[in-house]
């Protein structure tokens, strides 16, 4: 569905497709334990989180230089321009590239390349959010902000990912304050398979602005209604909640009573080599399988720029909401 878009909730690393994983490989001399292409899109087919994880770590094994990151972001941004999205909003793990060898400095400035002509070259404007590990420690998280200070002016936030049960938000406390006194935005993951507790716990102690996925608000009403009132823009990714199973089935989804709620939800991709499919793929499933109208599917659209980091960019942002405003369905995308 090319409705223009932000997306919100991306991970670079998750848009490795098995082609160029093969590429690069190849170019740097990595042996993969899969025979082709068609061997390893059979084991993106895993069924639970343990084994998305374990995949995911052992593919990053062929990102090695800055053009590899550079390969690996212009990849995505040509794929996400060609299903309508206008601004992405890139997340990146620096510690599970440092724990191999790979600098902090390789990872920004070969995404920089391709971000940072990404508006000539692919149409998308973009920032960079370096998210810490939640199953690292506090310390590890501090050390990577340090190591990510001579790189400021490419990073415009921080988060929060990875593992979320038994790793609560204020574990993190002391880096988000330091976060904040550099300057950085912040939004944390919080509600996808950790309580909904953690999603207060997000907003109070880490001052975040967005939460990233959020679904199990839904299991506290009075979350739910401080969520409405404060317009917390909560970044949903169905696909992947189905593939990594935060609910059963695209159709158990709370994305029409959340919207019937009055929450800001957006809808992205998350980690879209391996949850099957991109932004605007996630776009056509909840309005084939959820039945989303095509005025839900443009609060939807018109929400995720509201949401965008773009307060430096304002004409920039009018300019998207109003091709939102302006866009018109063909008859090909479904029809009302
Ligand atoms: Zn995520």
């Amino acid at each position: 569905m090319v409705l223009p878009k932000a997306e919100l909730h991306l991970h670079i690393e998750g848009t490795l497709e098995p082609e160029l994983a093969f590429e690069l490989a190849e170019r740097n001399g990595v042996e993969l334990p899969w025979a082709g292409t068609e061997a390893l899109r059979e084991a993106y087919r895993f069924q639970d989180l343990q084994s998305f994880l374990n995949l995911y770590y052992e593919l990053m094994a062929v990102l090695r230089t800055e053009r590899d990151f550079e390969d690996l972001a212009d990849a995505y941004l040509a794929r996400a321009a060609a299903q309508g999205v206008r601004h992405a909003e890139i997340f990146f793990d620096p510690q599970a590239h440092i724990a191999r060898g790979v600098g902090m400095g390789t990872v920004v400035e070969g995404l920089w390349r391709a971000l940072g002509r990404s508006r000539e070259t692919h149409g998308v404007s973009t920032r960079l959010i370096m998210c810490f590990l939640r199953d690292e420690s506090a310390e590890s998280a501090m050390a990577t902000l340090e190591e990510a200070k001579p790189y400021l002016d490419r990073i415009t936030g921080v988060g929060l990912d990875s593992a979320e049960v038994g790793h609560p938000p204020a574990k993190f406390r002391a880096v988000y304050e330091a976060a904040a006194a550099l300057g950085l935005r912040r939004v944390a993951h919080a509600g996808e398979e950790g309580p909904p507790a953690y999603i207060a716990e997000a907003l109070d102690v880490l001052g975040v602005e967005r939460i990233d996925h959020g679904l199990r608000c839904m299991e506290d009403p009075a979350l739910v209604e401080r969520l409405v009132r404060e317009r917390v823009p909560l970044t949903l990714c169905p696909l992947s909640n189905v593939r990594l199973r935060a609910v059963d089935t695209l159709a158990d989804h709370p994305l029409p009573a959340m919207l019937d709620a009055g929450l800001m939800c957006t809808v992205n991709s998350d980690d879209p080599a391996y949850f099957g499919g991109y932004a605007g793929d996630n776009f056509d499933a909840v309005q084939r399988v959820l039945g989303l109208s095509q005025e839900r599917l443009r609060e939807l659209a018109r929400n995720s720029f509201l949401a965008s980091f773009l307060e430096d960019e304002e004409e920039l942002r009018a300019r998207y909401l109003a091709e939102v405003e302006a866009y018109r369905w063909h008859d090909t995308e479904g029809a009302e």
